[in-house]
């Protein structure tokens, strides 16, 4: 990773995430050290898969990791949906390669514990102080402060709230708002390679190859299945499904392979194999989202991530917009070094638009998916043609 010289300015990341960790690791690039505070314990990723856009791949190659990325990412060779009653083939897309040279970047995915650990290598040791929960922030006199459950408090010049979709921080700065609950539940497992079906749809006509993505879609939701691995060793299942509740306080709750299995009665018999092989430890997820807000900034505390815009996961992009966000907060710094008030306004009018424009595709592209027949999917290379790393230069 290319790095400039170390700057003096003063930064707090509030959470470890995905966000937290991309915006310390672009800020390090410039030459600032960002100190994160996480409330975990221990850094832990849930155990499931994650798409990366061509769009924060180019994010990867900027910030000098995209020999990182490919050595613990899969990039899928082609996208084949499936009807979801008998898995004859709706549609089959090149992704491998061509992407690439449509986009200038590829199409990946790959185990989120693996993105993780590609960003946190790239930080100073000592920069991620954990079990540090962060209660509130304030601005006085041009300078920030964060406040801890253990009494601490820590100052700064600059503090990003990337603390997550349920962020306090977001409260705290612009007053409780709701999350919304699409009114989709979805459940993630991997399993072994070897659980892909090869051959499948009516006499057997479609055949699948290793390597590739591959999805059914229904009147009721979608399945998406990804290798996931720097060999493309397993495979990472995504099951969305339409529900009208989320009865659970939190957002993530315990289920079982019986009830996974319960959601897709009546889908194609290939596609219940598969989802049979998913283990006992079984969770699902509500998905939620807000609508977009214009003002993330208040005082000296900026939001970043899923703190400022959470967005449904049907285009994938939740943690692309993040990766996005912490590389032009970096970078709209390093060009106002001296003035911390227009780094802070030149992120936000960068970010807002796109980030906005993702969340209300995200909920248009879900209630499509539902229509019988689904309508063809809404372009997004408006998405992946975007690079943020364009107008770098400082
Ligand atoms: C089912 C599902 C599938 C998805 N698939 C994709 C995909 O394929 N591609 C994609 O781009 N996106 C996807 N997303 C979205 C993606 O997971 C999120 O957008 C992304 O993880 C957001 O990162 P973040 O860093 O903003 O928040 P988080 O990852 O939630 O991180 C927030 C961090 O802040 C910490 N924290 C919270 N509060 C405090 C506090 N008060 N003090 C200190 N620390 C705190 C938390 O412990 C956590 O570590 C998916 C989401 C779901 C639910």
């Amino acid at each position: 990773m290319h790095r400039s010289g170390t700057r003096n300015t003063r930064i707090i990341i509030i959470g470890a995430g995905i966000g937290g960790l991309a915006a310390a690791s672009a800020l390090r690039q410039r030459g600032y050290e960002a100190h994160i505070y996480e409330r975990a314990s221990a850094l832990t990723e849930v155990g499931a898969g994650l798409q990366l856009g061509p769009n924060a791949v180019k994010v990867f190659k900027a910030l000098g990791l995209e020999a990182s990325l490919r050595a613990n990412a899969s990039e899928p060779t082609k996208l084949t949906v499936l009807n979801w009653n008998d898995s004859s083939l709706w549609s089959r897309e090149p992704l491998k390669g061509v992407t690439n040279s449509k986009y200038g970047g590829s199409y990946m995915t790959m185990h989120r514990a693996d993105l993780h650990r590609i960003f946190h290598d790239t930080l100073a040791e000592g920069s991620i102080h954990l079990g540090m929960q962060c209660v509130s922030v304030s601005t006085s006199n041009g300078t920030a402060a964060a406040r801890f459950t253990d009494g601490s408090e820590v100052e700064a010049d600059i503090i990003i709230a990337a603390d997550g979709i349920r962020s306090a921080i977001r409260q705290q700065l612009f007053g409780a708002e709701e999350l919304r609950f699409s009114g989709m539940v979805s459940w993630r497992a991997i399993v072994p390679m070897e659980c892909m079906p090869l051959r499948l749809g009516p006499q057997g006509s479609v055949q699948l190859e290793r390597g590739e993505a591959f999805s059914w879609l229904g009147p009721t939701g979608r399945v998406l299945c990804y290798p996931i691995g720097g060999k493309g060793e397993s495979l990472n299942i995504f099951a969305g499904t339409q529900s009208n509740v989320w009865a659970d306080e939190s957002w993530t709750t315990p289920s079982t392979r019986e009830e996974l299995l319960a959601a897709y009665a009546g889908w194609d018999e290939v596609l219940l194999e598969l989802l049979s092989n998913a283990g006992e430890n079984c969770f699902k997820w509500g998905i939620f989202d807000r609508d977009p807000r214009f003002e993330w900034t208040k005082g000296r505390v900026t939001l970043l991530g899923d703190a400022a815009h959470p967005t449904m996961p049907t285009l994938a992009q939740g943690a692309n917009m993040a990766i996005e966000d912490g590389y032009v907060f970096a970078k709209s710094l390093a060009r106002h070094p001296e003035d911390v008030g227009l780094a802070l306004t030149a992120y936000l009018s960068e970010r807002l638009p796109r980030t906005g424009m993702v969340q209300m595709q995200s909920r248009k592209q879900f209630a499509n998916n539902l229509k019988v027949p689904p309508p063809p999917f809404i372009d997004r290379s408006w998405i992946y043609y975007h690079d943020v790393t364009r107008d770098a230069a400082v």
